[in-house]
């Protein structure tokens, strides 16, 4: 039998677990492994990029997690600085910048995401920075070093808040500005409220409701502010955290089918729907809901480590499927813990579900116990069944992991009822008698209860 070939185009979460599942599961004998990373580096936490802004990770290179030498050494070959230009899906090749034709018997498409651009005037001006690779966060560093001492950030979902929290944290002044009308879009409004008014007592200034018009620019081209209709905020950086669509130029461009959301269309093997010698994983992929079955386009490091892994089984013949998303994710702004998981109301609403919400107002850890705080616990559960189909928590610390509980809860098909009664556990400084996330679970389930 012939030695297959295995091309991975993008070096980072999706494409690397691709890989190194398939060299896993075939050795190099039976397939010969090719990644291509236009970039200078591979496997880096982009995650972590605003925590090392705000120097609470010491050194750049503790978010790499393996290097190309890594990699050498299980036989799959990194090529750093090596674009893929070109896929020829006729022939199976992938043309790589210079020119070279890679030919592929399985092709993974990682491309990954690429960050919301606003259309307007003077984005491309010094001092506007993305958060998207290491060097963007090397900029910013840079950028307060030089003396920047206000900052506006666009956008206030969780890479807005967590770039909001840092900058303050390096001695900013920090301006956040959203055209939605709360921060965190993916919550109610009444956990949003929460999350925004937590901002302004951190001292945050948050503009709500104001799309960015124009970045303006001093005579040397530098930043100088950023209007909206309401005023003009001044600043020295300004950051965009205005959410990540999926960098699908090259698949397009070859003719690979894009789903609705504008991602890679695949199928739960991650094979491309129109191309099933190709795989796409990762950001610049398209998913489903697993409660509305819906395709659905979400941008996390979570979902793109287990979508490679898929594919890197089902290349490796090991037969795999991605289980779909819930819309799990947490963040954080101070010490203010932000989750949510499955339905918020608008989406029960949008896909048609006879539901009710529930909120309660708990603590963290015992009232007595050091460090107790307040925590907030939504939860929205189907009429008549009491199924549970999503949750929102928003409170101080150790209040943010709890929203796994119900995204375990939901994956499981449970009703808030079998989840008020579940086993979880108790200690002073942990949680009161009942843990908030009981409470919520059993107010929901009495309602239903009548
Ligand atoms: C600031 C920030 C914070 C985040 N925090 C979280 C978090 O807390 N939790 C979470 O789950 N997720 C988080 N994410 C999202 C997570 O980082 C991404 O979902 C994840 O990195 C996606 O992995 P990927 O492999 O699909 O894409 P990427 O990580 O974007 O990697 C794609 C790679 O492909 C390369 N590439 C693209 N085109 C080509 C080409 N033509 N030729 C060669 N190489 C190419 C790129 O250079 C890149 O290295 C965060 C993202 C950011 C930016």
């Amino acid at each position: 039998m012939s030695r297959e070939r295995l091309v991975v185009i993008g070096g980072d979460a999706a494409g690397l677990s691709a890989a190194a599942q398939a060299r896993r599961l075939r050795p190099p004998e039976d397939l010969e492994i090719v990644v291509l990373e236009q970039g200078p580096e591979i496997s880096y936490s982009a995650c972590g990029i605003p925590y090392w802004i705000g120097d609470l990770v010491s050194d750049r290179d503790r978010l790499l997690a393996r290097t190309p030498a890594d990699f050498a050494a299980t036989d799959v070959d990194i090529r750093i600085h090596t674009r893929a230009e070109g896929i020829d899906l006729a022939a199976g090749e992938v043309v790589a910048a210079g020119g070279e034709r890679i030919g592929y018997d399985s092709l993974v498409v990682a491309t990954g995401g690429k960050p919301m651009r606003p259309p307007v005037p003077g984005l491309d001006a010094a001092g506007v920075h993305g958060v998207h690779r290491l060097a963007d966060g090397a900029d910013i560093r840079a950028a307060i070093a030089a003396g920047a001492k206000r900052a506006v950030v666009l956008g206030g979902g969780y890479i807005g808040l967590e770039m909001a929290e840092v900058l303050q944290l390096r001695g900013l002044s920090v301006t956040v500005v959203l055209a939605d009308p709360l921060p965190m879009g993916q919550l109610d409004d009444d956990m949003g409220e929460l999350v925004c008014t937590a901002m302004c007592e951190m001292g945050i200034d948050v503009q709500t409701d104001q799309p960015v018009r124009e970045i303006e620019v001093d005579v040397d081209g530098v930043v100088r502010a950023v209007r909206t209709d309401a005023g003009s905020y001044e600043c020295d950086l300004v950051v965009l955290g205005l959410g990540m669509g999926p960098e699908i130029s090259l698949a397009r461009d070859a003719g690979l089918q894009i789903g609705v959301t504008g991602a890679i269309d695949v199928a739960h093997t991650q094979r491309s729907r129109s191309h099933p010698e190709v795989f796409a994983a990762g950001d610049c992929s398209q998913t489903f809901h697993r409660i509305t079955g819906e395709a659905i386009h979400v941008a996390l490091g979570t979902h793109a480590n287990k979508q490679g892994r898929v594919a890197g089984s089902v290349i490796g013949g090991r037969p795999a499927r991605f289980a779909g998303v819930l819309g799990t994710a947490m963040t954080k702004v101070g010490d203010l813990e932000v989750a949510r998981t499955g339905l918020c109301t608008t989406q029960a609403e949008d896909g048609g579900f006879d539901y009710r919400t529930e909120l309660i107002e708990s603590s963290t850890r015992a009232g007595y116990y050091p460090g107790s705080a307040p925590i907030h616990v939504k939860i929205i559960t189907e009429r008549g069944s009491g199924l549970l189909l999503g949750a929102q928590v928003v409170g101080g610390p150790g209040s943010g992991k709890r929203i796994d509980v119900f995204a375990t809860a939901i994956w499981a098909g449970m009703t808030a009822e079998a989840l008020a009664g579940s086993d979880l556990s108790y200690a002073p400084p942990f949680s009161p008698t009942y843990d908030p996330v009981v409470v919520a679970a059993r107010v929901a389930s009495r309602i239903e209860q009548g």
